[in-house]
């Protein structure tokens, strides 16, 4: 076999609005050449420790189980989902969109029965439903995607379902994804027993290292599982001796990615975690008021918009990839297509961590109003 003549790495220039990756923050990318120290090394140790104290700070908690998970958000989500579901629990998902589906997938793979509580794409969760849903199926755990990506919509009332679970003796799991560090997110004044989250999204950093948070409640459930997760890689009891105060080895920590998170973490406390909530609102504001402008409307309503990701609708009679492509091809703009019940309907526009800036709306309503002209 001949030896592959593979040129220099140059990806093209693109200006990411889609639904994450975010654009990375020169910081961030700065320190990811940093040179590697060891996974134990006491310095290392120390990283982690920065890490997890900024963590809490971006969660909103005082968890002391508040790691990164190595891998995408779809890592946290497994490790949350595995641990927490016992072979035999009922979960409750919800039927709202894509990552709703993910997560039955994920507990019947661990074990557990998921049953939905239903509500169209596009729409939150009703506490109602989620009511009749406790009801119905009794079940051991709720869980719920805070902001859905694959609908550009926000589930308000977080404290009202947490409470419902909580009546019910369940504990609660949160798909803080397309939230954590864009978003208002209070996992413990509301009452949110384990939330899982991605960082290439409100965090701008490359995808790899994927933040967590447990209570001690959710904790002692993992502890004293019968059975034991069938994920070895995931399994928190075993990942806590590396996280937690022995620092024993488990598996090499994606260093790079956990300097990256560092940073991006650090940008986050610089700027005040209120101030960034408000920043994606008023940056997205100005993106809702350009198509608005372009007599095109959000597919959620107000009360539920999410400003992290933005569901536009789609004129009658054009053709989502036809838009999707003239952005990337002519204009470097990276946004996307609905998904699912959605799929042709809408946009995605994505305004996430360092994308979420005025000058990145101002290009990319100009360059969308050109497309659709
Ligand atoms: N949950 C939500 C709401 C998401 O948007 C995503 C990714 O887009 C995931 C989970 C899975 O994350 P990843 O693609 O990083 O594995």
């Amino acid at each position: 076999m001949d030896r592959p003549r593979v040129g220099e790495l140059s990806p093209p220039d693109r200006l990411l609005m889609g639904p994450g990756p975010s654009d990375v923050h020169p910081r961030v990318l700065r320190s990811m050449s940093t040179p590697l120290v060891g996974h134990l090394d006491p310095s290392f140790v120390e990283i982690m420790d920065d890490v997890q104290e900024l963590l809490r700070y971006v969660f909103r908690t005082d968890n002391q189980w508040t790691i990164p998970v190595s891998g995408t958000g779809s890592a946290s989500m497994e490790a949350a989902v595995a641990n927490l579901t016992e072979p035999g629990d009922t979960v409750l998902v919800p039927g709202n969109g894509y990552f709703g589906e993910r997560m039955a997938a994920m507990v019947e793979r661990a074990g557990g029965e998921a049953v939905f509580v239903e509500a169209p794409w596009g729409d939150p969760l009703d506490p109602a439903a989620v009511e009749a849903a406790f009801d119905r199926h009794q079940p051991d755990i709720f869980g719920f995607v805070h902001a859905e990506t694959s609908t550009g919509t926000l589930q308000p009332n977080v404290p009202e379902l947490t409470s419902i679970a909580h009546e019910h003796d369940a504990l609660v799991i949160a798909d803080t994804v397309t939230s954590l560090g864009g978003v208002e997110l209070r996992v413990d004044e509301w009452g949110i027993d384990v939330a899982y989250s991605a960082d290439q999204k409100c965090l701008s950093c490359p995808p790899g290292a994927s933040p967590l948070t447990l209570n001690d409640r959710a904790m002692d459930k993992v502890l004293a599982r019968e059975t034991p997760v069938r994920s070895w890689y995931l399994d928190l009891s075993l990942l806590q001796e590396y996280w937690g105060d022995e620092r024993a080895y488990h598996h090499t920590a994606p260093i790079t990615n956990v300097y990256a998170l560092r940073e991006a973490l650090r940008l986050v406390a610089e700027e005040g975690i209120e101030n960034r909530w408000a920043r994606h609102r008023r940056v997205a504001g100005a993106l809702k008021a350009g198509v608005d402008a372009m007599g095109l409307a959000l597919n959620p309503e107000e009360d539920w918009w999410l400003p992290s990701l933005n569901a536009v609708r789609l004129p009658a009679g054009v053709d989502d990839g036809t838009v999707i492509d003239a952005l990337l091809e002519e204009y470097g703009i990276e946004i996307a297509g609905g998904l699912g019940d959605l799929s042709g309907e809408i946009l995605r526009i994505g305004c996430m961590g360092h994308s979420a800036r005025p000058e990145n709306v101002l290009a990319l309503v100009s360059a969308l109003g050109n497309t659709l002209e």
